[in-house]
């Protein structure tokens, strides 16, 4: 794949994991600590998916999706969440933001890759 995952995160542990999950499946990998953070990078860098956690400083993972999909350039650029909150209305944000796909952390590696993989093959 050409284009990078973006992965969007405040905790350094969770981003380096999720980094070495999709390195070690063949990804390229962008990081960013929050949703401003990862606005920019979103567009400095060729994304074809984006991986974000909900619970952020400075702009949250809802307000994020929120702000991408209110560019049509990125109306069907893939989100995926990956968050530890797994109430329904959690979700229900999620995907009324404009999610894909919604993971409840601890987070499974195969799960997290199939999940990519199918979204990316759409
Ligand atoms: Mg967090």
């Amino acid at each position: 794949m050409s284009k990078a995952v973006l992965i969007v995160d405040d905790s350094e542990m969770v981003r380096n994991f999720h980094a070495y999950i999709l390195k070690t499946a063949g990804f390229e990998v962008i990081s960013a600590v929050d949703g401003a953070d990862a606005l920019e990078k979103l567009y400095l860098n060729d994304i074809g998916l984006v991986l974000t956690d909900i619970n952020m400083p400075k702009m949250d993972g809802y307000t994020l999706i929120e702000k991408i999909r209110a560019d049509e350039e990125f109306e069907e650029l893939p989100i995926i969440i990956i968050s530890t909150e797994d109430e329904a209305k959690d979700k229900q944000r999620g995907f009324d933001a404009g999610a894909d796909v919604y993971i409840v952390k601890p987070t499974d590696p195969a799960k997290l890759i199939e999940n990519i993989k199918l979204l990316l093959e759409e």
